[in-house]
């Protein structure tokens, strides 16, 4: 017997998990503020509710998929959360998430918050590698493991309700750092007659070979010595970047996305600390 779902929110994510449940052959609620939505949907055997309450009534594991922490707060307003198990897949900060969960728990509610590292496309389809982070209460974790593996792979950071918010916006932070380097190499070449379908998959692998180093920096950040296995040390790779901005001046490319990164590297090394590599721009940023 498969664990009966309650979604609200059937945007373009909330559709695709509502397809993956129902294609697993769970029994499906559903709710969404514009009715229209839903109609899809109900002919593939979703029930749809009238209201928020009432589909927030029809069963315990109740998922949540709205655009921001406000309309979680508008969309649940007024429904009775009692006994339910609540699990917030909304796009929220960490501070939003840990107050989610301490209303959620004012109201008799379990909850669980949860960062999606998927596109919809990539839900329910296994192979495509998408994963939701999920924080808060560990035994509705373990009780819905199942349930919440079939949309995609689930990865629990920790019992802070906050912390699958963190993880999320960590690693797409980092995704914006190299979105952010890629667009400069591109902007390199862009008058040149390279071709940028030539300078794609080279750029790709490179990313790809360099990505690993982020283990050598967790080690020196758990170690406190960041100078362990140093290969290409801070000394001479400030001495390296005025190669990189005076290429980026004679290509006509503004160093704008390189410049804020240097700075930091300078700064780092005019502490004395020209025989680490790049951990200690690290503890420049915190405050
Ligand atoms: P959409 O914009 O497609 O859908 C937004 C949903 O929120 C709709 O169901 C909308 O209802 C509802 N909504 C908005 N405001 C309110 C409100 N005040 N009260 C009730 N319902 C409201 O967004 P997505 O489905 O793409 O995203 C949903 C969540 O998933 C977001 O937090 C997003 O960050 C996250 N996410 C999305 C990804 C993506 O690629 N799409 C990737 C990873 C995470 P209505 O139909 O009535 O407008």
């Amino acid at each position: 017997e498969k664990t009966p779902v309650t979604l609200l929110g059937l945007g373009a994510m909330g559709t695709a998990l509502a397809r993956a449940w129902l294609a697993a052959g769970h029994p499906l609620t559903v709710w969404n503020r514009t009715p229209a939505r839903a109609e899809a949907l109900a002919a593939e055997g979703a029930r749809v509710a009238g209201s928020a309450a009432g589909a927030v009534a029809a069963n315990t594991l109740v998922v949540v998929c709205l655009l921001d922490d406000a309309s979680v707060e508008e969309a649940l307003a007024g429904t009775d959360l009692t006994g339910r198990d609540l699990v917030n897949l909304t796009t929220s900060t960490p501070a939003q998430a840990r107050a989610r969960a301490a209303w959620a728990r004012e109201r008799g509610a379990r909850y669980l918050d949860g960062g999606i590292m998927a596109v919809p496309p990539m839900i329910g389809v296994p192979e495509a590698g998408g994963y939701v982070f999920y924080s808060g209460s560990p035994e509705l974790f373990e009780r819905h493991r199942e349930t919440l593996g079939v949309p995609a792979g689930t990865t629990y950071v920790g019992e802070d309700a906050g912390f699958a918010a963190l993880h999320d916006v960590a690693l797409l932070s980092a995704m914006y750092g190299m979105f952010a380097g890629a667009a400069h190499a591109f902007a390199l070449i862009r008058k040149e007659d390279i071709d940028p379908g030539a300078l794609a998959p080279l750029l790709a692998d490179w990313l790809v070979a360099m990505a690993p180093a982020v283990h050598q920096t967790a080690d020196h950040l758990r170690s406190g010595d960041y100078t362990r296995g140093v290969v290409s040390s801070l000394a001479m790779q400030v001495a390296g970047t005025p190669t990189f901005l005076d290429t980026a001046e004679q290509q006509g490319v503004s160093p704008e996305l390189l410049s804020p990164y240097f700075e930091l590297m300078r700064r780092r090394l005019a502490e004395g600390s020209g025989e680490e590599d790049l951990t200690g721009v690290i503890d420049l940023l915190v405050r």
